[in-house]
This record gives C-alpha cells, sequence and structure tokens, in this order.
C-alpha cells in the first residue's frame, strides 16, 4: 500500500503558528489534526487533513524526560473528536529545523502507545502520526489496532506554491533519460518532482491536447486523461496531435493523447478515461493538479467540487466567440482553484444565476466555435502556472489566479471582477473532504504484511 498526505497551506501554517509556541509545562508542544481519506485506483491511500486541534496548556504534565507529556484528560479530548466526527487522527509535533525530520525511537514508542487507542472509537479508519519540520515532514501510519505502523510515502502542502516531498526516496524512482538542461531554472529537484507527480486532464478537444503536450514535453510523468469523444474532421482545425486518418477511422481523443505523451515521454504512466470524467474518480483522485477544459459551467462547478474534495488544486481555462453587431469578439480565461482559498464562486466565474441559465439554454447552444491559436495562449498560461505551482521560479503571481483574455487584442490581464480580500470562501467547507463511504472493508483491503 502506498500513502499519501494531504494538508493544505493554510492548515499547515495554522499547525506551525501553533506549535512554535512556547509552554511553560513542556520543552515542546504537540496537537491532533483530523483527517478524512480517500483511496485511488492502484490502492493508494490517501489522508486529507482538514483541522487541526492543539493541546491546551493546563494538559501537559510536567515530565522533564521527555519532550512534551500530554495527560489522560488530552488523549480523551482527541478521542472525541475522532468519535464524533469519525474521522482519522493524526498526532502532530515539530522538530525545530528545516529539512527532512526523523521520528526518535521515544517517538515511535510513545505512538505505538497511544494511536492504537483511536481504533477504539473509529475502528473503520486509519489513524497516525507525523513529525513536521520548519519545511516537510515524515509519518506513519496504522490501519488496524494490531497491525504495525507503515511510513507514509509522501506529502502534499497543497497551495500556490505547492510543496512536495517523499520522506523514503526509493532508488526505483526513475528519472526520464531526457536531457532538461534548458529549463534548469527551474530548480534541481524539478525533474523528478515532473517525473513523479499526477497530473489530471478533463477534455481532450482543443485546450486540452495542447495541455498535455506541453506537459509530456515539460517532463510530467504520470497522468490522467479523460474524454468520451472521438476524432472527427472537424476537430482537425484545432487538435494538436490528431491526423486525418484518426479522424477517418473515428479514433478515441484519449488515444490521441496517449499517443502525443508517449512520443516525448515513453515510460509515462497514463491512466486513460475513456468516458465522463465522473466515470473515472478514481484515477484522478490521486492526482496533484487537474486541468479543466470543460464545455459547460455545470461540469466546471462539478470539477471545482471534486477537486475541493480531494484537495486537488484545479487549473480551468475556456473560450468562447461572442457576436457584436458587426464583428465577432473571442474571449476566455484561465482560473485556478485552490482548496481552502477562494473558489470559483468567490472570483464571480460563477454563480447559482448564470449556472441555472446555462441549464435553460441547454441544446440551443450548438457547438461552439474554437480555434487553435486561442486555446493555445489559454493553454500555455494554464501550463505555465502549474509549472510555477510546482516548480516555483518566481513569487510575481501567488493565491488564486484568475486571468482574462481577449482573444481580439491577444491580451492577458487580471480579472477585475475578481477583488481580492482576507475573506474566507463561505461556499466549502473544510470537513467536506475525502470518500464518505470509506469503510473497513476498504481498509482491510489495503492492508499487508509488513516488515517494520
Ligand atoms: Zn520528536
Ligand atoms: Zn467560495
Amino acid at each position: 500500500m502506498r500513502a499519501v498526505f494531504k494538508v493544505t497551506k493554510n492548515l499547515w501554517d495554522k499547525v506551525h503558528r501553533d506549535i512554535v509556541r512556547p509552554c511553560n509545562r513542556a520543552r515542546e508542544r504537540v496537537g491532533f489534526l483530523s483527517c478524512k481519506v480517500t483511496t485511488s485506483e492502484n490502492g493508494t491511500l490517501i489522508i486529507l487533513a482538514y483541522d487541526y486541534h492543539p493541546v491546551s496548556d493546563e494538559h501537559y504534565s510536567l515530565n522533564s524526560a521527555v519532550g512534551a507529556c500530554i495527560n489522560e484528560e488530552a488523549i480523551r479530548m482527541a478521542l472525541q473528536v475522532s468519535l464524533s466526527a469519525k474521522c482519522s487522527m493524526f498526532h502532530v509535533h515539530l522538530h525545530p529545523h528545516k529539512g527532512l525530520p526523523k521520528f526518535s525511537s521515544i517517538d515511535v514508542e510513545s505512538n505505538c502507545k497511544l494511536i492504537p487507542d483511536f481504533f477504539g472509537v473509529t475502528s473503520h479508519m486509519p489513524h497516525g502520526a507525523v513529525v513536521f519540520s520548519f519545511d516537510k515532514g515524515e509519518g506513519l501510519l496504522w490501519t488496524s489496532k494490531e497491525s504495525a505502523p507503515i511510513p507514509i510515502d509522501e506529502f502534499v502542502v497543497v497551495g500556490n506554491p505547492i510543496s512536495i516531498w517523499w520522506p523514503r526516496k526509493s532508488s526505483s524512482v526513475q528519472k526520464p533519460d531526457r536531457d532538461f538542461s534548458r529549463q534548469s531554472f527551474l530548480g534541481a529537484e524539478s525533474e523528478e518532482i515532473l517525473s513523479q507527480v499526477k497530473v489530471g486532464v478533463v477534455g481532450l478537444g482543443g485546450g486540452g491536447s495542447q495541455i498535455v503536450q506541453q506537459l509530456a514535453h515539460a517532463g510530467v510523468g504520470r497522468y490522467a486523461i479523460c474524454d468520451y469523444d472521438r476524432v472527427e474532421e472537424s476537430n482537425l482545425n484545432r487538435l494538436v496531435g490528431a491526423t486525418v486518418s484518426d479522424a477517418e477511422c473515428g479514433r478515441l481523443k484519449t488515444k490521441v493523447a496517449d499517443r502525443l505523451i508517449k512520443g516525448v515521454m515513453p515510460d509515462a504512466e497514463v491512466n486513460l478515461v475513456e468516458d465522463k470524467w465522473s466515470g473515472g474518480l478514481k484515477s484522478l483522485s490521486d492526482c496533484l493538479v487537474i486541468f479543466g477544459c470543460a464545455d459547460s459551467l455545470k461540469e466546471r462547478d462539478e470539477l471545482e467540487r471534486f477537486c475541493r474534495r480531494n484537495l486537488i488544486l484545479y487549473i480551468d481555462i475556456g473560450m468562447d466567440v461572442h457576436k457584436s453587431s458587426e464583428s465577432f469578439r473571442v474571449a476566455g480565461q484561465v482560473i485556478s482553484s485552490i482548496p481552502d482559498e477562494h473558489c470559483f464562486r468567490c472570483m464571480r466565474l460563477l454563480d447559482d444565476e448564470c449556472l441555472e441559465s446555462e441549464k435553460r439554454l441547454y441544446g440551443a447552444a450548438g457547438h461552439r466555435p474554437q480555434v487553435i491559436w486561442s486555446n493555445g495562449v489559454l493553454a500555455s498560461s494554464a501550463v505555465g502556472i502549474f509549472m510555477n505551482i510546482v516548480c516555483p521560479w518566481h513569487d510575481d503571481l501567488r493565491g488564486p489566479i484568475y486571468q482574462e483574455y481577449s482573444g481580439n487584442g491577444h491580451i492577458l490581464t487580471p480579472c477585475g471582477r475578481y477583488e481580492r480580500s482576507q475573506k474566507k470562501c463561505p461556499h466549502y467547507q473544510a470537513e467536506d473532504v475525502g470518500d464518505a463511504l470509506f469503510n473497513k472493508s476498504d481498509l482491510s483491503s489495503l492492508q499487508q504484511p509488513h516488515q517494520p
């Protein structure tokens, strides 16, 4: 079993703000993270942290032998949170340095005593412990009261930028056999990061085909690509990678995108979802970022909801051609939705009214005009935003991004309708993460004999 631990940047910061405060009853502070979980197609367990519970000062017992000794009351409160929310609990403490922290033998020993108790209140969820440093972390996971702990393979702090690391880098990690020296400014680790991250692309028509092509050239190694459509002659004006013979035989767009990726990344892992994206949720659930090239606002709304639930960063592109009295106006947007930050509703891309009016017009819209050069600008910008989120090389564009595209003037500008504010997004709740139907049989199917 592979285990991934995800936390939003806001929650990560909250934990760190609390845990570094001095405590007069202990040398260090500890806390608990409430988490929900989900799984992916290949049996990866994804732990999604959503709330933090500090231990209050009076619940530390004076004990000079260890850094922090918490009393029965602190543990009772953590058990109560797990019981009421039916959630996973992860014990958290800090090693105050930069770089990868390591559990001490006392850390492991005390967690082996503490964590199995959580199965007494919430037996169908995994529980565990993490130790954070200022910028990294490692973790242990229990799948049952009796099981030996399993190390967490991957950590992700979801924000703009994203931090991702693998505490126990396996030697089997293969870098792509290509020369990426022309993009070395992305950082010494960028090749490895790009080869390991999984990216979803929903919609492989005009915009999606260019996103897939660019990701492959940039060195992204793992994909989930979704489209149920087949190539037609009318697609050839914009579908990068498609040929006349693809149109003649009606080849699936996923097959064209797969061929495009493998042409530059022969060892890439590509999950093909030849269905509506909602038919491939388990292929998408372990993506780090999903690109949406959806046709409708409704689909954007649903994709954003899915991404929020799984702490996935979502980047959406769209374009349209509007007819005014005497001419045509090409317009579009590239917009990002970062879990625990402003959503598409906060950013005024979506509201109930526009979803409702789209529903009324459904069927009357016909095929929307699409052109390769506008799709190209939007796809390139989306990939550029992604690259700076995953392999940051500048800080000019942080937080949620909403760029509007004028296809007549060939200009991208920050959207004037979106006013950044400190106000939290009221549309999504932190606890609405994970697979609500996750149960004990999911957990036992993930268990494997493990050599500690
Ligand atoms: Zn420690
Ligand atoms: Zn919102």
